[in-house]
Formats: structure tokens, C-alpha cells, sequence
């Protein structure tokens, strides 16, 4: 007997195989004609299966700590995994210390992974006590878990290194690592617990579940550690808050942010240069309202395929008489999800020809999206967010040509603001779900891949990845810890001009469908505002500070004249304060560092008298005896500049 182990193991990183294309165990017998290859735990596949494996070794000592606890589904997810138990009580934080050390009991004792095929009436005997495992055996593949699925039921049984005895067992499809010892005890962490509802079902009961983590080394979970320390730090909410930048008051609701003046000011630096960016674009810029009648997302399709992300309507404009008739039906009103439709109705509005093409209309359009309260955080994901979008109608012969401009367009705003570290997701079609010819899907798309690879960025393929209207381009920025947002999107659509008869003239005198790209470059500007401040980690670059200069007399005597430098620089539009509070210096420089404003200018009595200041910089050096010219040329040249620091 051979198995795969025998053809590829031996390397402890080698954590499972893949047999004739398929994930499978080490232990996994296999003939010679089989295609055996190694899957290392350096790989996402072969990591999930030591983190899912590691879900087991929880579960194992949930139980063995908890008798009572019942157990439901333990899949691996991103960073790690996590196991769901029904229980009396909800986990404590020193529940999770001794789960942690029962864990690495087990990882040490070397229990071996060991597959058996039972039949169902054998599964259901064997979990009679396990009422949300029987329920997984009953429910015929609907449900797409770890535990059930494949062409066989399985139970897993964890076997005693020496004696060979069962310790443990649970009803999984795998495939796991060989034995808890691949597992390294010193790399496995138990993160934190949290309500939540079986197979995410409210319907459902409520369950605990423990989210743990698992790296193939020490130093793995120790990096991974440090960077969510630095994750945590930069977190736009908790920035927010400090700088006082943004809130979200209770009494307006989940999902809806105010800003602040500070954050305000942030915000309008940034939409005015991308706005004088897109003028110098060839861009023209619209306005449209924010509620419409449900006719027009009728005709978009949008009530169709996307009312669960609307608001629910509101009912205007009925009116009943004093018997209660009815004389007008009352209207449908929705808030916006999209500004699209109203964009295609500006197109429509007059006849348009072909030398308008390009035409391309911008806004910034504030939409609403009835977000799960799950999904809603901070400003990122938002109810109600401002898009810098846009839409372009053009020919499909102008496409290589506009797209070109775009993607160039598109990277280099994104510099500006910060962001050099990109690759480009191309999102192809799905047979089963999309609109427009063959041939016209296989024309855009190659005229996307080609605009993007002019690029000369990294170019990711997302096969079947689009929406059922067109192909994508979408841009991934990476962050200063090394995170990936994804920005822009460049989509091509075949759908709404089709809904909407959008035509324009053509040379022949014929009339010609338009060819619509849609594009946001920020995504949502309070998005895109999150992104940043989490990249500078609070940091803004002196263009996009709130408070650009603050300037801090060494004592009472040196106010008049700071604030006479003061109104010097805001006559050159800086936006600078002047400390006039009763703290001491000290106390002022440090307040200024707190709110990280990239200058601060100190004076005192041989400033003064010489007709300078002192700089202090953000990361703490100092620059004495700086005349005052000098050092207004200096600010207003680095904030021209847009640099970075
Ligand atoms: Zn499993
Ligand atoms: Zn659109």
C-alpha cells in the first residue's frame, strides 16, 4: 500500500497533497497512475488546512473543558478560524487563556488525524449528542461547510500518538494536517469570541463562536501580531475621534457620518484638486437630486437585482378625500443606491452626435445603500457616502484611447493623494449571468486587458468575476503597512444604454448605441478619506492637513507677534492657528504633535527681535533662526508640492 505521503511527504512543511488535482490527506492511499504533488503550508491552500485542522484541536478542548458544549461548524478564514459552540454561557477572557494551554496540550501529544467513512445512520449514532452536526448530515449538500459536502460522510477521529486510543472526533469532510504536531504550539493564538447565529441565520440560535489564529511559525504569529497592533493604531474610527475628524452621532443612525471642521477642511482639499483635476480632464460636471420615482429604477433595472441595498420606499404625493376614497394614488420615492440612471437621462435629454463623443459627466453624487448593520464600519462602509463618479459614453472604436487616458488618469490622482503601490484585477464574464453578445463582451474585455497592461502593472485575472452588465478593471492600491484597498473601478457597460435606447448620431447620419463606462475614482470620498488617514496614519501630508502651521510663543509676550506671522501665511492660504491657550510650551508642542501637525513655528525674545522663527518639525528636529520670509516660502513651497511628509 502506498500512499501520498510515501510519494511526496517527509518535509515537515508539507501538510497535505493534492491527488489527481483534489486536496487530500497525507494518509490518503494512492496508486501509481495517480498525480501526487505536495501542497506546502506556505501556501493559502495548504495554510488553511493547518488553521482548519487547529479549529479541530479547539473544539477538542472546548469540549474537553466544557462537557456540555455543543459543537457547530469550524471552517478556516482569513488570518486564521474559528469554531462556533452552543453553550450556557458565553466565553470569558480567561475561558480562552485555558482553552489556549489545553490546546497546545494536544498540539504536543502528537494525536494523529484519522479519516473514516461511516454511513449516515452510523453518523447519526455516533452524534446523537451533537443535535447541529445531525442536522448538517440531513441537509443534503444545501449547506456549504467544512463538515459535509463531499461524495462520502466522514467522521475524523483523533488518535493517540502511542496507543493509537480515540481521544476526540468530529464529523469533517478535511483534508487536515497528519497529526496536532504540524501544528507549532507557539504560533497559535486564541483571538477573541462573539455571538453569532448558527450557519448566519437570525432565524437561527445563537451560538458563541472562538476566532483563533495559526501561522507555520513563531515568527509568523509574531508578525501577524504586530501588524494588527499597527492595524489597530491606525484605525480610521478610532483617528477619527482623536483628531476630530468625524463622528456618527446616535440619534442619526448606524452608517451615517457627520464631519467635523477639521475633517471637513481634509474633505474639501480633497474634492477640490480632484474636481480641478477632472476639469483639466475634459470632464463636465452635472448635479442630480437625491430621491427619484421608482419609475426611473424601474427602467434602470436597479429595483430588480439590487432593492435589497435600496432603502424601502416612501410614499408621497396620494391624496384621499374626507370619506377616505382614494382620489391619487400615492408615488413610490427611493433614495438613490446609484447615480448612474440620472446621468443617462442627462445624455437623453437632446439629441446627442457623435462629436460630443466622449462625453463624459461628473459628480460628486451622494448615494444611500441600506447596508446589514453587520456589514456597516465606520466610513468605509457606509448608508450614505459621496462618490466621485462618473460616466463616459463613447464609441467602442474610442475605448482603447479613453481607457488609456483613464488608467493613466486614474494612477496618477492616486500618487498625488499618496498611493504608488498598485496592481490592476481584470473581472471577466460569467457565462451564466451576463448580458450583451459574445462578441462584444470578448471585444471590450480584450480591449481592457490591453489598456491595462500598457500599464506595465502587475494584472491580476478575476475570471468570472464580473457583473452580468460588463468587464471591470478595478484598481488595488496597497497601504504603508502593506494592506490592499481596492479604488478605482473602470467599468464597461452593455446594460443601461440598451434600457435606456441611448443613441447618438453617427457620421452616416445613423443612429448608434453608446458604449457607458462607469468610474469612481475614490470609490466614496468618505471611504477614499478613511484609506488615507489610516495610510499616514493620522499623519496628513501638509496640502491635506486641517491645520497646516501652529504657531506657539514661548511666552504671552511673543503672541502679537506670531500672530502677525500668522496672518502672513493665511494671506498665502495656509491654514495655520496660533496657540494663545495657558499652557506652557512644552505642554503646547506636545498638544501639536498629538493633533500631528506637520509645522509648528516658535518664537521668542531673539526671534523676535531678529525677525524669525524656530521650525519644529513633525518628527521632532528643530531648524533655529529661520527669517520669516524664508520660512513662509518654505511652508507654501512644501504644500504647493504636495509632498509626502
Ligand atoms: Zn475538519
Ligand atoms: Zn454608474
Amino acid at each position: 500500500m502506498t500512499t501520498a505521503f510515501d510519494r511526496v511527504g517527509g518535509d515537515r512543511s508539507v501538510v497535505v497533497a493534492r491527488v489527481n488535482g483534489e486536496l487530500r490527506d497525507l494518509a490518503t492511499e494512492v496508486s501509481d497512475t495517480d498525480v501526487v504533488e505536495p501542497v506546502s503550508v506556505d501556501t493559502p491552500e495548504g495554510l488553511a488546512v493547518l488553521r482548519h485542522s487547529a479549529a479541530h484541536v479547539l473544539a477538542q478542548a472546548v469540549q474537553a473543558a466544557f462537557p456540555d458544549a455543543r459543537l457547530g461548524i469550524g471552517p478556516p478564514v482569513k488570518d486564521g478560524f474559528y469554531y462556533d459552540f452552543s453553550v450556557t454561557e458565553p466565553f470569558t477572557p480567561d475561558d480562552l487563556a485555558e482553552l489556549e494551554k489545553r490546546m497546545v496540550a494536544i498540539l504536543k501529544s502528537r494525536q494523529r488525524f484519522a479519516r473514516r467513512v461511516v454511513t449516515e445512520e452510523e453518523a447519526v449514532r455516533e452524534l446523537a449528542a451533537e443535535p447541529f452536526k445531525l442536522r448538517l448530515i440531513g441537509s443534503e449538500g444545501g449547506a456549504e461547510v467544512m463538515e459535509v459536502g463531499g461524495s462520502e460522510l466522514t467522521i475524523y477521529d483523533n488518535l493517540d500518538a502511542r496507543t493509537g486510543e480515540r481521544c476526540w472526533g468530529d464529523l469533517c469532510r478535511g483534508p487536515h494536517v497528519p497529526d496536532t504536531s504540524y501544528i507549532p504550539p507557539n504560533a497559535i493564538k486564541l483571538m477573541r469570541t462573539a455571538a453569532a447565529y448558527w450557519l448566519g441565520d437570525q432565524a437561527n440560535e445563537q451560538l458563541q463562536r472562538i476566532y483563533g489564529t495559526a501561522w507555520p511559525s513563531k515568527d509568523a504569529l509574531r508578525e501577524y501580531l504586530t501588524f494588527l497592533e499597527e492595524a489597530e493604531k491606525r484605525d480610521h474610527r478610532k483617528l477619527g475621534a482623536e483628531l476630530d475628524l468625524f463622528s456618527f452621532p446616535e440619534e442619526i443612525g448606524s452608517g451615517l457620518a457627520v464631519f467635523h471642521p477639521r475633517g471637513g477642511v481634509v474633505r474639501r482639499v480633497m474634492e477640490d484638486y480632484s474636481r480641478r483635476r477632472h476639469e483639466e480632464a475634459g470632464y463636465q460636471f452635472v448635479n442630480t437630486p437625491h430621491i427619484t420615482k421608482a419609475a426611473l429604477f424601474e427602467k434602470s433595472g436597479h429595483l430588480d437585482w439590487y432593492a435589497e441595498g435600496m432603502y424601502p420606499p416612501m410614499q408621497l404625493d396620494g391624496e384621499v378625500d374626507a370619506d377616505g376614497n382614494v382620489r391619487k394614488q400615492a408615488q413610490d420615492y427611493y433614495l438613490k443606491p446609484m447615480n448612474c440612471p440620472m446621468h443617462n437621462l442627462i445624455f437623453d435629454s437632446r439629441g446627442r452626435s457623435y462629436r460630443e463623443l466622449p462625453l463624459r459627466l461628473f459628480e460628486f453624487g451622494t448615494v444611500y445603500r441600506y447596508e446589514k448593520s453587520g456589514v456597516v464600519q465606520g466610513i468605509t462602509r457606509a448608508r450614505g457616502f459621496t462618490q466621485d463618479d462618473a460616466h463616459i459614453y463613447c464609441t467602442l472604436e474610442q475605448m482603447p484611447g479613453e481607457l488609456d487616458a483613464l488608467l493613466d488618469f486614474v494612477l496618477g490622482l492616486l500618487r498625488d493623494y499618496g498611493l504608488d503601490d498598485f496592481y490592476l484585477e481584470l473581472s471577466t464574464r460569467d457565462p451564466n449571468k451576463s448580458v450583451g453578445s459574445d462578441e462584444v463582451w470578448a471585444q471590450a474585455t480584450e480591449i481592457l486587458r490591453q489598456a491595462a497592461e500598457r500599464q506595465g502593472l502587475e494584472l491580476v485575472l478575476d475570471e468570472g468575476g464580473a457583473a452580468f452588465y460588463g468587464p471591470k478593471i478595478s484598481v488595488q492600491a496597497r497601504d504603508a503597512i502593506g494592506r490592499t484597498w481596492q479604488m478605482s473601478t473602470i467599468q464597461v457597460d452593455f446594460n443601461l444604454p440598451e434600457r435606456f435606447s441611448l443613441e447618438y448620431q453617427a457620421p452616416d447620419g445613423s443612429r448608434q448605441r453608446p458604449v457607458m463606462i462607469h468610474r469612481a475614482l475614490f470609490g466614496s470620498i468618505e471611504r477614499f478619506f478613511a484609506i488615507l488617514l489610516e495610510h499616514y496614519a493620522g499623519a496628513f501630508p501638509p496640502w491635506l492637513a486641517p491645520v497646516q502651521v501652529v504657531g506657539i510663543p514661548v511666552t504671552d509676550a511673543h503672541i502679537d507677534y506670531l500672530a502677525d506671522v500668522a496672518a502672513r501665511l493665511r494671506a498665502r492660504g495656509v491654514r495655520v492657528e496660533v496657540d494663545t491657550a495657558d499652557d506652557r510650551m512644552q505642554k503646547k508642542i506636545r498638544n501639536a504633535q498629538r493633533a500631528k501637525v506637520p509645522y509648528m513655528l516658535i518664537a521668542g525674545e531673539e526671534d523676535a527681535a531678529a525677525g524669525a522663527v524656530s521650525f519644529r518639525y513633525r518628527d521632532g528636529t528643530q531648524k533655529n533662526g529661520v527669517p520669516i520670509d524664508e520660512a513662509i516660502d518654505e511652508i507654501v513651497a512644501a504644500i504647493d508640492a504636495r509632498v509626502q511628509v
